[in-house]
């Protein structure tokens, strides 16, 4: 085994988990974080062990900078120093127009997609940053191309918290580009995932999906092939650059 480590957030499902189980595949020790889900995270894990792989389970609202803390403390214990995190986690709420959004949902939208990536990007720069005496290592942001296409009439707080999740990796990729950390992202487009039911359409890849350039919504496992590669020595020159995995979207 390598020794290459790596933290996924809300690794338990949908993109994030097969991120863990395509990373445990090609090597790495992995840290599956979840939020409220134990069963699902304990089921990637399992996969993992199961092929002889080696993944942990850990609990922790990434917007909450005690239990981000807590996280990343429980990787170096577990498993040494941080090589590759994943900022996955994220959420978005139901589908309607701007002018009905309140202060709640806002600040729960702004928590999980925005403050979650920049205190999980910090723990890991102090841990993989040459200036702090690390061996440097691989940010990749989950992004969405709806930061590009501003999702009106279904969630204009989501699109704008990638907004916000773009302008971190531009601006964190220069800030660390010479301390041996590369930072991406990927902004994949229509998902088979989960997360449309929060928005109160389970099935909106199934309806949209025909209509788009590929013809068919996106598979998690090929979000999770882009975000290996950012990661991987294949990409060693590769920072601050955005990866559209969106069928042509
Ligand atoms: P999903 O199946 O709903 O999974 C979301 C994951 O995020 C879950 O594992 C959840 O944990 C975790 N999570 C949410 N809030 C969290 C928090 N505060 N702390 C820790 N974990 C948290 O959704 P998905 O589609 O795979 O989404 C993954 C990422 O891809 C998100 O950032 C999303 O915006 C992005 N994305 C998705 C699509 C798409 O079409 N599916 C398109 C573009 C971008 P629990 O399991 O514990 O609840």
């Amino acid at each position: 085994m390598s020794d290459e480590v790596i933290l996924i957030t809300g690794g338990g499902r949908g993109i994030g988990a097969a991120t863990a189980l395509l990373a445990a595949e090609r090597g790495y020790r992995v840290c599956v974080n979840y939020r409220t889900d134990e069963a699902a995270a304990a089921g990637v894990v399992e996969r993992i062990e199961a092929a002889g792989g080696s993944a942990l389970a850990v609990r922790a609202d990434v917007s909450r900078s005690t239990e981000v803390e807590r996280l990343f403390r429980t990787v170096d214990e577990e498993f040494g120093p941080l090589t590759a995190l994943v900022n996955n986690a994220g959420t978005l709420e139901k589908q309607g127009r701007l002018d009905e959004l309140d202060e709640d949902r806002l600040a729960r939208i702004w928590a999980a997609n925005i403050t979650g990536p920049f205190l999980c990007a910090g723990a890991a720069v102090r841990r993989m940053s040459t200036r702090y005496g690390g061996r440097g290592g691989a940010i990749v942001n989950v992004s969405s191309a709806a930061s590009r296409l501003g999702s009106p009439n279904e969630y204009v707080d989501y699109a704008a918290s990638k907004g916000a999740l773009d302008s971190m990796t531009t601006g964190l990729a220069l800030e660390v580009a010479a301390e041996g950390i590369r930072v991406n992202a990927v902004r994949p487009g229509l998902i088979h995932t989960d997360i449309h039911a929060l928005g109160g359409e389970p099935a909106r890849v199934d309806r949209v999906g025909p209509l788009l350039p590929m013809g068919r919504g996106g598979r998690p496992e090929e979000v999770a092939e882009g975000i290996l590669y950012l990661l991987s020595p294949g990409a060693s020159y590769v920072t601050g650059a955005f990866l559209d995995l969106a069928g042509g979207r």
